[in-house]
């Protein structure tokens, strides 16, 4: 028998409330289409700081929280990394769109003077996973 599918997901495209307000952003078309797969859920905003929690946002590159300015890039990255150790195989990966960390073309990039730059950057948890997972089907979802 082949083995399933083994497809990583933002969490909250599955429903897990884990967002910076509490809430989720639950993908009923996803969640039917991952049927017979083996889900992998991911949150690292949530790993790192829980939720409800602070707003982050991509500022010169890195990822900032809006309430304590606190550089969470690092923490963020290390939190891909360890994915990735904990699963070296992913077929699929579907990423939350527009967020700063899982957003894979739709990210708000600012610059140090908060003017936007570009609303089509990678957040820095989808920039790991793209880089290691080079045979994986990549999307992110609205
Ligand atoms: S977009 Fe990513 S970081 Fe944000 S709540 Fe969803 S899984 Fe967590």
């Amino acid at each position: 028998l082949p083995r399933k599918r083994r497809v990583a997901v933002s969490a909250c495209l599955l429903g897990r409330k884990c967002r910076y307000d509490g809430g989720d952003r639950l993908d009923r078309e996803l969640v039917s289409q991952l049927e017979g797969c083996e889900v992998i859920p991911f949150c690292p905003e949530e790993a790192i700081l829980g939720a409800p929690r602070e707003t982050i946002d991509l500022v010169d590159g890195r990822a900032i929280g809006n309430r304590s300015g606190r550089d969470y890039s690092r923490a963020i990255e290390e939190e891909a990394h360890r994915f990735i150790r904990e699963n070296p195989e992913i077929d699929e990966i579907y990423l939350k769109s527009k967020s700063p960390s899982c957003g894979l073309a739709s990210a708000r990039l600012y610059d140090g003077d908060k003017r936007l730059l570009s609303q089509e950057g990678t957040g820095l948890f989808a920039k790991v996973l793209k880089k290691w997972y080079k045979s994986a089907k990549i999307e992110e979802r609205r």
